[in-house]
Order: C-alpha cells, then structure tokens, then sequence
C-alpha cells in the first residue's frame, strides 16, 4: 500500500451536503482509494455504487465501509435510549438493537455509532436523551445488551452491525451540562462512574470507540494517551479501532492544543485516534507527517490494520453490496410488535393516588389534551435515523384504538410547546368540564434534547405548566403523562396531579402504548434510570451521591438548600405498578464473609395487590466506613419478578466479595475488611437493609502450644 492508500484507511468522508453523495470528486477519492468509510450516507443506490467503485476501480480493491447513526432504530424508531434504560430489561435491549441491526444491514449500512454509554447527572445535558441514565452499574449491564444485539455471535452476518461505544470518556460530565464544555472529573469518578459501561462494552467485544470531543481533565480525548492509551487499551484491553467524534480531529486548533492542522493530526494519532470523521485532516496532512518522519510509519501501520482487520470481522471482502431493497411503505408487523413492547416498559408510573389509573369502566368521556397530545414527529425523538413521523401513532390516536366501545373522546391542543399564547386554554377548559376525565400531555419538543441541546431550565417550556394549573382548576380527575428527553423539574405538577407518567420520546408505537398503560391492558414496569430534581438548582443530583459529615437525621444542620428538601422530586429506581408488592425479611448471610465468598442476600416479596405484576427489587450496598470516602449507596444488582395476585416469592442474591472492592487514590483496586449495609428494595430510596462485614484477613492456621 502506497503512504495515501493507507491514510485513506483512516479517513471518514461525512455525507455530502448537495442531493448526489457521489459528486465526481467522491468518485475520485473512492478510485484513488483515499476513503475508507463515509457517514451517514442514505442513498442506497449510491452506496451500491461507490462500493461497486472500490471494489472495481480502485488498485486494491479495499471495500469501504458505511457507519449510520442508528441509535434506537433505524427505520423502526424504538423508545430512546433513556428510555429504553428505564425498561431495566436488558433482554428487551438486545431485541431493539437486533432488530435496528437488521434493518441497517439490510440497506447496506455496516457501523453503527451506537451505543452512548455516557453516564449523565446532568439534565441540563440535550444528550441525556441518548444516553442510559445515571448508574454505572445499570448502564453496564445495558451496555452489553446492546453490544450483543447489534453485533451477535458473527458480525459477518448479514443481519448485524458493528456497535461502537461512544462517547469515550466522561462527556456526560461536561462542565454545568452545557454541550462541548469541558470536563473536569476526579480520577475515581473518571474510574467507577464514567469508565465501566465502556469496560463492558470491550468485554462483549464491541468493535470500535468513539473519542469524545471534549477535554477531559484539561485534554481534549482525541488528544489524550492517557484516556484513549493507558485506560482504553491497557486497562481494558480494548484492541478494535477508535474513531474521533465529528471533526474532533480539527477542534484540536479552537480547543486550543495545536496551532497548526498538521499539529493537530500528529497528536491525534499519537493520542491513539485511528480513524478521523469527517475533518478531513488526516487525509490533507498525514502523508507529509508520515514522509517527514514526523509519524513513525508503523503507527500508521497499527491504525491501518485495525481498519482492515475491522473489515475482515464484517466479512467485507467476500459480500458485494446488494441492489437496494425498495423500502415498504408500512412498517412489517414483528417490528410494531417489539416496538410495542418497548414502549410499553418505557413508561414510568410516578405516581397514582388514589389509584385513578387504570381508568376504570365507570370513564365514559375523556379530554385529551395538551400540545403533545396529537403529535406524531416529537415522538420519534432526537437520531430518529429514517424513521417517519407517518408511522408515529399518536397518543389521540392510540387513546382512540383502545378505549372501551362507546368512549366519548374530546380533543383540544391548549396550547404549543414552547409558545406564549393561552389563546387555546378556554376550548381546552370547555373539553375538561364536558369530560369524566382529562389527560393532558405536555414536554419537549424533540429538538430540546439530543446534541447541542442543553437547557438551562428543567422546567416545562411554554404555557404548558398554567395549562395544567388551569385544568387542575377544572375539578376534574387529571391524568398527566410527560413526553421529553429529560427528566423535568415539575414539583408542581408532581404535588397536584392525580396520577402521573413519565413517557420520554416513545418511537412508533408511543400512542398504542401509552394507552395500554392507561386502560390496564398492559401494567407499568418502568423504572426511573435517572433522578428527577424538583428545580434545576438541585443539579446534580443523584442517589450515589458522597458520604457528608451532614447526613439527614444527623440532628444537625445538613448538606443541602435552605428552599428546598434535600430529597429529589423522584428517587433512582423509582416506579409504580398496578398493585402493591411488600418486602418482609431481609436475610444475608454469612454475616462474616471473607475473600473469595460470595454474600447470599434474600427477601421475601409479596404481591399483597389485585393484578398480576412485574417488581424490579433492587440491591444496593453501602461501605460504612472505608479508607476514602464512599457513596451512600450503589447498585449491585437488579432482578424483575412477576408475581400473581397474592403471590410471594423469596428473591434471592448473590453478591461476590469482588463486588464489595473499590478503587482506591492510586485507581488499583482494594477491598478492605470492615461493615456494609446493604438494602434490597423498590428504589434507592426504599427497602429493608442488613449489615455484614468483610474480613480480608488471611486465616492463619494457629499452631498447637
Ligand atoms: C455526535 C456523535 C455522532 C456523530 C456522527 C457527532 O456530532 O457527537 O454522537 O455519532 O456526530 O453523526
């Protein structure tokens, strides 16, 4: 391979901007085989082409590679991401990303930059709506799940896609949630917050990485060895290709660490960054670097083979791109199905007084309302790859296909999302009083989340909060069901409202499903991945917080504001079900556990309600004194049991020792002998708790006297 065959390996074309990706210098590029991939491409028929053009008309004949941002769902758009976290079913995961896996292979797209794997306790962050929520542990197990979905056992199947974990490292601690900001993390956080969905993404061998854009502890990623070199393939052994974030490569001169674009390629490819998107600098720039001696040629050796081993595992060599398939007007029933159920388990039941929901028989009449009520595009939610708003049933909708025959439905808009105007609140109010019950659904826009998408305010944009106030006034029984990519700050709301649902941005079927929740037809299972804060002042909050010498019930003053409690609006962890499951009996044992052992923790749940259930009982642990300061609580497992009416069952855990470890100054692991709690409940904020402790002394054998 001559020095320009191989750097144009390393470069990712972006998709060109006028209507024919295929513009005679992309030809020429692709012949002169100084592309390696192109992003986001969606003309089938010229991706047939340009592969037909490497494969054909270029020296070596390297085929290229097509990368999409197939995020949750290519043409069937699924809940997003944080949503799909709320489902805590990592089976139901998998089954997203492989059907999203099948769809994108079928049109000759071979890379998904999919999964985000950054940890957010930030809602300010527009990117929180990708990303799954605030637990590592969580996100963990998710991880896997998606890696698995998309990739399979043999990504050379033509029904799978290569997954890249993206963003690497900590972007979802940028500085006050603002997009691109920089981060500036501990080194145990960096470690045990940010760090483990990635480690297990590697470890269900996700083929690539992405690099995130911004500076982590004052580097930027694509320009950190640390990060990309000592944590990413030392620590984790990662050994596919990283690929840069969207012009990163280039953001290296306004970040303010290269002064020069050929400064900013060589650091980027000492960094570790082997394939640059879109910026078009290692192509301008790496050939000279490389024929100066300035880049040793077996650093780009290593990045070249990663790309083309990386081609090998998709099985590339061997498959011409097929015809493209003319896409079907409707979507095929199987994928409504899993839609459907997705969407279903997204849906988080906040609260339920007086158990207005399900809607009982003795509903003849409802009002649906609010500006997110008939809306079909906001609920394909931000990266909705092809999906089309035509496919969306809207919650009117869904309302409609599964009310009792002989429900009289009234609709009005109220008023727009993000609008001034109350114009719409007298029809709204006329619709409430004509009705038995109102269901008013208000949020986002879609755009309000996503990249570049961070707001100041968590509350709800508009008119809409008076709008629900005014309906309030009604008198009327209000069901209210909240539609964004971000938990929002809604105290007011969550203090007067009846009955209240998170459904985030729901895809296709979010209308069917919100409707199957309100009419019983299927029970909430959602659980909340992320805190909810009563205002934006909170920020960040989140259950895993430090130890204080101020803890609540310390009987002096404690960490906190003086207007406002310290607790959150709705904890980690939480979400209603149809019924009313107890936990009795809390038992562990041993109660000594030593190196080794594993903790054995139990307890006895009960179905005590009328309607059979699904329970996430959740297991958290808490060091009550180590050698640094720990969290309060952390995840350590999660299991959902479904229970009959009446049913009780003993959930049980096991915990390994290993679990009880923690990363200590030097970022080595350590276990250190001394009490855990540990609480088995409904949500970090809830459960029966039992104390053990860990002896890591070494048992000598005492000699006889
Ligand atoms: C985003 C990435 C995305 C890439 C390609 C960037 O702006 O940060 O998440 O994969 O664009 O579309």
């Amino acid at each position: 391979m001559t020095i320009e065959e191989k750097v144009g390996q390393l470069v990712q074309m972006g998709a060109a901007s006028g209507a024919d990706p295929l513009s005679a210098p992309v030809k020429k590029a692709i012949r002169e085989g100084r592309v390696g991939s192109f992003l986001n491409w969606r003309d089938p028929a010229a991706m047939v082409e340009a592969q037909r053009l490497a494969r054909e008309e270029s020296r070596l004949g390297i085929p290229l590679l097509f990368a999409f941002d197939i995020v949750h769902g290519f043409r069937t758009v699924f809940p997003i991401p944080l949503a799909l976290a709320a489902s805590w079913n990592p089976r139901l995961v998998e089954e997203v990303a492989a059907l999203s896996a099948r769809e994108g292979r079928s049109a000759n797209i071979h890379w998904t930059f999919a999964p985000m794997l950054d940890i957010c306790r930030d809602p300010r962050w527009g990117r929180i709506a990708e990303s799954p929520g605030e637990d590592p542990f969580l996100a963990s197990v998710l991880a896997t799940a998606w890696v698995k979905g998309f990739q399979g056992d043999d990504l050379s199947s033509p029904e799978r896609l290569a997954a890249c974990a993206k963003h690497f490292v900590a972007y979802g601690a940028v500085e006050g949630g603002r997009d691109y900001a920089a981060v500036d993390l501990s080194l145990g956080k960096l470690l045990e917050v940010s760090l483990p969905p990635f480690q297990a993404a590697v470890r269900a061998n996700a083929a690539s990485v992405m690099s995130a854009f911004v500076s982590v502890n004052g580097l930027p990623v694509a320009a950190n060895p640390f990060l990309l070199q000592t944590l990413l393939r030392r620590r984790l052994g990662f050994r596919g290709p990283v690929i840069s974030d969207w012009n990163a490569v280039a953001e290296l001169l306004p970040h303010g660490v290269a002064s020069t674009s050929s400064e900013a390629v060589r650091i980027a490819m000492e960094a570790g960054v082997d394939i640059d998107m879109a910026s078009g600098l290692y192509a301008a720039e790496l050939p000279g670097l490389v024929r100066r001696g300035e880049i040793p040629e077996p650093l780009l050796d290593r990045a070249v083979e990663r790309v083309l081993d990386f081609k090998t595992r998709l099985g590339l060599w061997n498959v011409a791109a097929k015809a493209p398939t003319p896409e079907g007007a409707s979507l095929p029933s199987g994928s409504r199905r899993l839609a459907l159920q997705a969407a279903r388990e997204a849906i988080v039941l906040l609260k339920n007084r007086g158990s207005l929901l399900p809607l009982s028989s003795r509903i003849h009449s409802i009002a649906v309302i609010g500006p997110l009520a008939d809306d079909r595009k906001n609920a394909l939610g931000p990266w909705s790859g092809v999906g089309r708003p035509e496919d969306v049933v809207s919650i009117l909708e869904g309302v409609r296909n599964r009310a009792p025959a002989g429900t009289r439905l009234l609709f009005a808009r109220g008023s727009t999302i993000t609008g001034g105007s109350k114009a719409g609140f007298a029809e709204a109010v006329a619709a409430a009083k004509a009705a038995d019950l109102v269901l008013v659904v208000v949020g986002e826009e879609a755009r309000m989340s996503g990249e570049a998408a961070s707001r100041s305010d968590l509350g709800l944009p508009g008119r809409q909060e008076e709008l629900v106030r005014t309906l309030c006034e009604s008198g009327k029984p209000v069901v209210a069901i909240l539609c964004s990519g971000r938990p929002l700050a809604i105290p007011w709301i969550a203090d007067h409202v009846p009955a209240l649902l998170v459904a985030w941005f729901l895809g296709v079927e979010s209308g069917n499903a919100i409707a199957d929740i309100l009419f019983g037809l299927a029970d909430p299972v959602g659980r909340l991945p992320v805190t909810i804060p009563r205002a934006v002042g909170q920020v960040p909050i989140y259950y895993s917080h430090a130890n204080t010498g101020r803890p609540p019930g310390s009987g002096r003053d404690v960490s906190g504001y003086i207007d406002l409690p310290e607790s959150p609006l709705f904890p980690f962890g939480h979400g209603l079900a149809y019924t009313r499951f107890t936990y009795r009996d809390i038992r562990v044992s041993p109660e000594r556990v030593g190196p080794g052992q594993s903790i054995e923790a139990s307890v006895l749940l009960e179905n005590e309600g009328l309607r059979a259930a699904v329970e996430t009982v959740q297991l958290y642990l808490r060091d009550l004194a180590a050698s640094i300061t720990r969290p309060v609580a952390e995840l350590k497992g999660f299991q959902r049991v479904s229970l009959r009416p009446g049913q009780k069952c003993r959930v049980y855990f096991s915990l390994p020792s290993d679990a009880l470890a923690f990363l200590g100054p030097d970022g080595e692991p350590r276990r250190e002998t001394g009490d855990f709690e540990l609480r088995i409940g409904p949500s970090s904020a809830a459960g029966l708790s039992a104390r053990f402790r860990f002896d890591d002394t070494p048992r000598v054998r005492t000699s006889p006297p």
